[in-house]
């Protein structure tokens, strides 16, 4: 199970030939939705060659309106997986029903977004995999309710979690959520799972996603997830939070000489 009492040491996950977690730091990075070959492709180079070592790119979305972009989905993970063959980066993707499961075949590390963290059935079927699952924590959900939902996954016989802090609903409106930070150092005390933080769904809003990755390194979290597209004024999700190529660059530097160690 998830709880560190009976795991007194750090889980590492293996994702490809990757290692996450215990004294292994990384940087998921891409876009929020895979909206073309051209832009995946584009968008996995210069993530790469900034120091991101995992691509993430969305093909199924969970958008609020059923009119907004929904995902390229089945097209998406294709060009997903075209983009981890040139590349070599493992890819991160989000399945929003079971059905779809046979498409991630050979996706590195399966999301489940905050909008499923309770979808109890996802997770038991999750749970018969051996892929290593991103578990978001859910927008209105406590850090007891994301343990209980990784233990659904681990119950069933996957060990590999990553649990996620993606921001809270709270009054506050600058933001789009609230970088709930003491879920870092919490969720490492109670759980011997790989933390990552997401800075962009947590703020909604490019300048942010430096400081509060700075934060989420500094409380000792194994990695952070960073939204980056090529052009961010013209993303069919997400724009107003996504770091340009040249943006992510700029933060690398800062933020491995904090980190001290990756890959
Ligand atoms: C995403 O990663 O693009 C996403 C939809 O995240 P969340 O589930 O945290 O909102
Ligand atoms: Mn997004």
């Amino acid at each position: 199970n998830a709880n560190r009492k009976f795991h007194p040491d750090d889980s590492v996950i293996d994702i490809g030939a990757l290692k996450l977690g215990g004294e292994r730091f990384h940087v998921i990075s891409g876009p929020c939705s895979v909206e073309s070959e051209e832009q995946i492709l584009e968008v996995a180079k210069r993530v790469k060659a900034a120091g991101a070592t995992m691509l993430r790119g969305g093909a199924f979305k969970p958008r609020t309106s059923p009119y907004a972009f929904q995902g390229l989905k089945a097209e998406g993970i294709e060009y997903l997986l075209e983009a981890k063959k040139i590349t070599g980066m493992p890819i991160v993707t989000e399945i929003m029903s079971i059905a779809h499961l046979d498409l991630f075949e050979d996706v590195d590390v399966i999301q489940v977004g905050a909008r499923n963290m309770q979808n109890f059935e996802l997770l038991k079927e999750l749970g018969k995999s051996k892929k290593p699952i991103l578990l978001k924590r859910g927008l209105a959900n406590t850090l007891e309710e994301l343990l209980m939902s990784a233990e659904y996954i681990m119950a069933g016989g996957n060990p590999n979690v990553i649990l996620c802090e993606r921001g809270i609903r709270t009054f506050e409106t600058f933001t789009r959520n609230t970088l709930d930070i003491s879920a870092v150092p919490i969720l490492k005390k109670k759980s011997h799972l790989p933390v990552v933080v997401d800075p962009s769904h947590a703020t909604g809003i490019t300048w942010l996603v430096e400081p509060l990755s700075k934060a989420a390194v500094v409380c000792g979290a194994d990695g952070l997830i960073i939204e980056v597209h090529n052009n961010p004024a013209k993303a069919l999700s997400d724009g107003p939070q996504s770091l340009t190529p040249d943006q992510f660059d700029a933060i690398m530097q800062p933020l491995t000489q904090l980190v001290g160690y990756t890959g």
